[in-house]
């Protein structure tokens, strides 16, 4: 479905915009358009046949300024170091936007973790620490879960690194289990920040939560979460959502003239969040192809799959009735979605404010591994909610002041908190 787009051309095409609006200095632009540093790795893991399959395990530090560098892990067959940058590069301003603390970074390994075992996932996990662990720790650079990883793959990672270091040291990573470092409210923080940012939109037009429809793409941790808190928090109906079928190599969209109901399809979905096709049609769902969730007729699209998913090709299908595009995945957008979302007057809530949920929950699990002590569930979801409800106030207080598109300001806030820190460190000489 997606045009063959480049993540990180189109990552620093969005910041070049918005760098030229800020009257960038051009060195200043340069040290920001590029990660500050990169690892690219081997990582030979023994099958349980006896072969070895050589892996490439990537990690791009984008930009650590105002504090750790901070960014999931990707297992996806179709990694690559440029998407691994793009990744970074939105973690700097995810980040900023949020105003927490930390920098942005990315890893993520050329893999289908589905075709390996769990002893085999623990060796390619374990691998990938003992390639890396030099350049990441607490006060230098903090993994966590993103697509096809997960909290035990995280308490691997912790645990070899601890082996590493000699001492047992949670903040490295994190997304961690629960009881093993991990903070309640993590695995559900990106979706439920997902709907925060939505439900403030919705009031923007007056939308009366009980006749509003969405559509998701993906059905992974962020799309049910969002899925979940959409339908239960808002009382909003959810028309379909859309998941990779691995058996057949595509998509397809699972949809219910009554609306989806999360809970049950979750209960058929694996933990790369591919729902069984056969016990969905048995339990009155209809299954159709995989562009269907951008065609339906309804208020919100919320798209939580892969980069480049509303492209030049799928923009046109989007219904008039669509007033709100909240991008749960990252870079979803394409340069055309966006000049398509301002010509049409979508509103657009930008990914690296949409989706910072997990990496605000992220570091409130640094905070606690640093106190050693862990808050309660309503506590980190409550912080979750001010900390997104704030960040959103903000970039719409500039996008009205400034008379901007929604992404174009959260890059201006983003970009000015970062280039200050750099000022506030001596990074960048006065002319
Ligand atoms: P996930 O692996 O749990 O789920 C991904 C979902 O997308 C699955 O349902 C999968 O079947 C589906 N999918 C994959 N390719 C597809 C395709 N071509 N068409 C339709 N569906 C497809 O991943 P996730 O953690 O939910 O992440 C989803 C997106 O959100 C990614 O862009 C990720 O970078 C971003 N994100 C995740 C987090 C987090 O905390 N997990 C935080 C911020 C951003």
């Amino acid at each position: 479905m997606s045009d063959k787009i480049n993540a990180f051309e189109m990552a620093q095409a969005q910041f070049d915009h918005v760098s030229e609006l800020l009257n960038l200095e051009p060195y200043v632009s340069e040290m920001l358009r590029w990660p500050m540093r990169e690892f690219k790795f081997q990582i030979p893991v023994r099958r349980n046949n006896g072969t070895i399959s050589v892996f490439y395990g990537y990690r791009v530090q984008h930009n650590d300024a105002r504090g750790p560098a901070k960014g999931g892990i990707r297992f996806h067959p179709s990694e690559t170091l440029d998407t691994i940058r793009a990744l970074a590069m939105w973690m700097t301003w995810k980040t900023a936007v949020v105003d927490i603390p930390l920098g942005g970074a990315k890893g993520g390994v050329a893999v289908d973790p589905a075709a390996l075992d769990d002893s085999e996932k623990e060796r390619l996990c374990r691998r990938w620490i003992d390639e890396i662990w030099r350049a990441i720790g607490p006060r230098q650079d903090i993994p966590a879960p993103d697509v096809g990883t997960t909290p035990q793959m995280m308490g691997w990672m912790m645990d070899e690194y601890s082996k590493m270091v000699g001492e047992y040291t949670p903040g490295v990573i994190t997304g961690k289990p629960i009881g093993g470092g991990g903070s309640l409210g993590r695995n559900e923080a990106t979706g439920y920040g997902v709907t925060y940012t939505v439900q403030k939109a919705m009031r923007r037009f007056n939308l009366d939560p009980e006749n509003t429809l969405a559509s998701f793409q993906g059905f992974g941790n962020v799309a049910q979460h969002a899925a979940i808190s959409f339908t239960e928090f808002l009382g909003g109906k959810v028309a379909c959502v859309s998941c990779w079928d691995r058996d057949e190599g595509t998509s397809h969209t699972v949809s219910h003239h009554a609306g989806i109901n999360p809970r049950f399809l979750q209960t058929i979905t694996d933990i790369y969040g591919s729902i069984n096709k056969d016990k969905a049609i048995e339990a009155g769902y209809t299954i159709e192809d995989s562009d269907a969730w951008i065609s339906k007729d309804v208020d919100i699209l919320i798209p939580c799959a892969l980069e480049g998913q509303i492209n030049s090709t799928t923009v046109d299908l989007i219904s008039d009735r669509v007033k709100i595009v909240a991008e749960g995945a990252n870079g979803p957008s394409t340069p055309e979605a966006d000049d398509f979302f301002r010509d049409n007057d979508i509103f657009l809530i930008p990914d690296f404010l949409c989706n910072a949920g997990g990496v605000t929950v992220s570091y409130f699990e640094g905070v606690q591994n640093d106190m050693n002590y862990y808050w309660t569930r309503e506590e980190v979801i409550e912080r979750l909610n001010t900390k997104m409800t704030a960040a959103f106030d903000g970039i719409i207080k500039v996008s009205e002041s400034e008379q901007m598109f929604m992404r174009d300001a959260a890059y201006a806030v983003a970009i000015d908190r970062v280039v200050k820190a750099m000022e506030q460190r001596g990074w960048l000489f006065v002319p």
